[in-house]
């Protein structure tokens, strides 16, 4: 079946309840048990499973054609289920431009319990091959990545993490399974925020984990969220779930507009540079044009000048929300460096813009008159 089909129909088994076309929302924190001590609903406690994570879990599963998904209560708790699998000592290679938070978490958590990490040029597979070491268990790939947009080629990634015995995990949250799915690509893993485009609508914070093959990894990271209890709640599995729904349809649109948007300001004089991996220009658009189907929503631009610069656009918007995050139906707009901190490695001049669902022409209008 195809993804607009799975997006609606898969995990929305009605058995059982009561003949709704669309699932209830299951709060029951714990489940009856039979005369004879079994389950019959299957389900035991809702921090172990519950109708409606699974029911999402089914539904992420499809999208990015993995064997098991695992929905987790942010990206970031996701994120860390993947570091938490390893054996303490491992080795991670990572990308110099991706989410802030994974360097954080490595640095100020996985650190003090011994993991080794080498920071890399991801999009320069020489680094890639020069970082590995007898017990790199992981490769971390964020493909298009943030803020920089900058394009690595999962396939190459992949191949190189199984030559040395390790895994490949690709936070696929600006792409969504829409226009990208690593796992057809030799990925193991596939990250998500579902805080993002799979939430659409800027109203729920989630994570998941999608795995090629529902094996020993599967388990182990199955241990981490029922144990390690970073769930989310019934209501945002049937919200997420939801907005799922729409999710082919809404990235066809942030990709149509992302596409208009980015042809207006890379001719703009104010702009100094235009970072969306659909341009032709872009120097990943060669293995971007490989492995998605369309380049998505999420684009940055260096206007010329340096923050104060970048920050006086940011102010004079006004469809356009200043904001972080992504991915919602909304346009926003944010100065990533000044969100970062110190730690930044990002541009000063750079701002960071989601395009949402708005029409085309009131978002370009918008930007023609924040523009100097
Ligand atoms: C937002 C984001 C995360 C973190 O997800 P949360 O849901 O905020 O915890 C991770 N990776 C990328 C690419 C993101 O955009």
């Amino acid at each position: 079946m195809q993804l607009e089909t799975l997006a609606i129909h898969s995990g929305n088994d009605r058995t059982g309840d009561r003949s709704a076309v669309m699932p209830p929302i299951h709060l029951s924190t714990t489940f009856e048990r039979s005369a004879d001590g079994s389950y019959p609903g299957g389900f035991v406690y809702s921090r172990s499973d519950n109708p409606n994570r699974q029911a999402l879990e089914t539904c992420l599963a499809a999208l990015e054609g993995g064997a098991a998904a695992l929905a987790f209560a942010s990206g970031m708790a996701a994120n860390t289920a993947v570091f938490q699998a390893l054996a303490a000592g491992d080795h991670v290679i990572a990308p110099d431009d991706a989410y802030f938070g994974a360097g954080k978490v490595a640095h100020e958590v996985f650190g003090r319990w011994g993991m080794q990490y080498a920071i890399v040029d991801m999009t320069d597979l020489d680094q890639v091959r020069a970082a590995v070491r007898p017990n790199t268990r992981l490769i971390w790939v964020e493909t298009p990545s943030n803020p920089l947009l900058k394009v690595t080629d999962i396939a190459a990634v992949s191949a190189l993490a199984h030559e040395a015995g390790a895994l490949c995990v690709v936070d696929n949250t600006w792409p969504s399974p829409v226009c990208q799915q690593p796992l057809a690509h030799g990925a193991d893993l596939v990250m998500h925020s579902t805080t993002k485009y799979l939430g659409g609508h800027s109203d729920l914070t989630g994570g998941a984990l999608v795995l090629r093959e529902a094996g020993e990894l599967y388990a182990r990271l199955r241990t981490i969220q029922q144990w390690g209890g970073a769930v989310p709640s019934p209501f945002d599995c049937w919200l997420l779930r939801r907005s799922i729904s729409t999710l082919p349809y809404r990235v066809k649109g942030h990709c149509d507009h992302a596409e208009l948007v980015t042809r207006f300001l890379a001719d703009h004089p104010a702009v100094e540079a235009v970072h969306y991996p659909g341009l032709t220009g872009h120097p990943g658009h060669a293995v971007a044009r490989r492995q998605m189907s369309r380049f998505g929503g999420m684009l940055s631009i260096q206007v010329k000048g340096g923050a104060t610069e970048a920050l006086a656009v940011a102010g004079r918007v006004k469809l356009f929300t200043q904001a972080t995050s992504l991915g919602g139906v909304e346009s926003l707009i944010e100065h990533r460096a000044s969100v970062e901190g110190p730690a930044s490695r990002t541009p000063q001049n750079l701002l960071r813009l989601s395009i949402g669902l708005e029409h085309p022409d009131d978002l370009i209008a918008d930007l023609a008159q924040a523009l100097p």
